[in-house]
């Protein structure tokens, strides 16, 4: 099997929001505004502020070409990966290049912090979609849940959330993140569901710590209680935690099942076998032996997390 050769491309690996989804990273792991308590990249990470070129634009539009030349099939080309991709002072030129190289829709997934920002407001509008997160309502809970850098505020947070709804005609897709017993007492979901009806997102997306987390409070809420929820924040609002592990199989998944392809799956979050076989086109049979060599040599290790086991990077 061929290795990988692409440094800044993932997948396509399906997702549940955004379907066939070929990823672009373009800053280095776990370079984020945030340190949540649900993250999958690690705890614990330096914070930054700073919006720089972290990986150079030319090298990141140079793969998407040779890519697209391969035979691409993807629903989504997105902005997202092992950090916060706001940070990337060319996100804007990024996503220029990509509409200029293809028609596929190009999606940011932000945390939106740094929204408050008119350049990465103006960066963010080239894009067809921008998925930011909201998973408190209040001060308090933002700096517990997410762990945001020193500098951030959250009232200007949410001030920069509302002022990139006025001013972008596109979609957005709002996402708040579940812990138990963080951000789910009634209060809580009340003053969320406040600042929904004042951002007025296009979507509200309801998820859950359905992997496994790095930090153990991160605890995750059962189906029947995020059903629960879910109108209460918004008459249309939908839950996308994959509790289930059963996803339809890739259309098509170019890239080849060997175990470097796993390991940089692995770097970016915790994966079932499952999701390895669906990112890869590969059936379970195929996928076992490779995670079984990944683990007896100790580059990988297995957790269990509501009945099912995934895989993750030391
Ligand atoms: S915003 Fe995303 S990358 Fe940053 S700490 Fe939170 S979950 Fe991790």
């Amino acid at each position: 099997m061929a290795k990988s050769t692409y440094h800044y491309l993932f997948g396509p690996v399906r997702s549940r929001r955004l379907g066939q989804s070929l990823g672009l990273d373009i800053v280095p792991m776990k370079t984020c505004t945030q340190n949540c308590l649900y993250c999958q990249l690690g705890k614990d990470a330096p914070l930054t502020l700073e919006r720089k070129v972290y990986v150079p634009t030319d090298a990141v539009l140079a793969e998407l070409r040779q890519r697209l030349d391969e035979g691409l099939s993807a629903d989504y080309i997105t902005l997202s990966g092992s950090g916060e991709p706001t940070l990337h002072s060319e996100l804007g030129v990024i996503i220029d290049g990509i509409k200029k190289l293809t028609d596929i829709p190009a999606a940011v997934i932000t945390n939106g912090t740094l929204l408050y920002q008119p350049d990465v407001r103006r960066d963010c509008a080239r894009a067809d979609v921008v998925l930011p997160s909201l998973d408190a309502g209040d001060e308090a809970t933002f700096r517990r849940l997410n762990n945001p850098h020193p500098d951030l505020n959250f009232e200007v947070f949410i001030d920069g959330l509302c002022r990139f709804r006025d001013e972008y005609a596109g979609q957005i897709w709002l996402e708040v993140f579940f812990c138990r017993g963080i951000n789910t007492d009634e209060d809580r979901i009340r003053n969320i569901a406040r600042l929904v009806a004042k951002i007025r997102p296009d979507k509200v997306q309801l998820n859950t710590a359905a992997r496994p987390t790095t930090h153990a409070e991160a605890m995750p809420v059962s189906p029947q209680e995020l059903e629960q929820i879910a109108p209460k924040l918004h008459p249309q609002a939908e839950i996308i935690a994959d509790f289930s592990r059963h996803q339809a199989p890739a259309a098509s998944a170019n890239l080849t099942g060997n175990t470097e392809t796993i390991l940089a799956m692995l770097r970016r979050h915790p994966c079932s076998l499952e999701d390895i076989g669906v990112g890869l086109s590969l059936s379970p049979d195929q996928v076992r032996p490779l995670l079984d060599t990944l683990l007896k040599t100790g580059q990988i290790l297995s957790d269990t997390r509501s009945g099912t086991e995934f895989y993750k990077i030391p």
